[in-house]
């Protein structure tokens, strides 16, 4: 991780650190170039993916954004 980013900043680490830290335990990303296949070990598939889906939700693999949807929260070991 580093300052220099993207359009992410100083400011915004704490959301880079999150979404690289969901890497760890199996979060696919879900920005342009993404995988509709399944991912982590619950085999969770990443249908928030851009490519996915035409009715993407916020989610901390997509944008950073600080929320979960469904599906990292799956491959990141998360299930109800
Ligand atoms: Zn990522």
């Amino acid at each position: 991780m580093e300052y220099d980013n993207g359009h992410w900043g100083p400011s915004d680490i704490n959301e880079v650190f999150a979404q690289e830290s969901c890497h760890i335990f199996g979060a696919a990303d879900e920005y342009a170039g993404c995988s509709c296949d399944v991912s982590g070990y619950h085999r969770v598939p990443n249908l928030n993916c851009k490519t996915c889906t035409s009715a993407q939700v916020p989610c901390l693999m997509n944008a950073n954004t600080l929320s979960r949807c469904t599906w990292s929260k799956g491959q990141i070991g998360w299930r109800l």
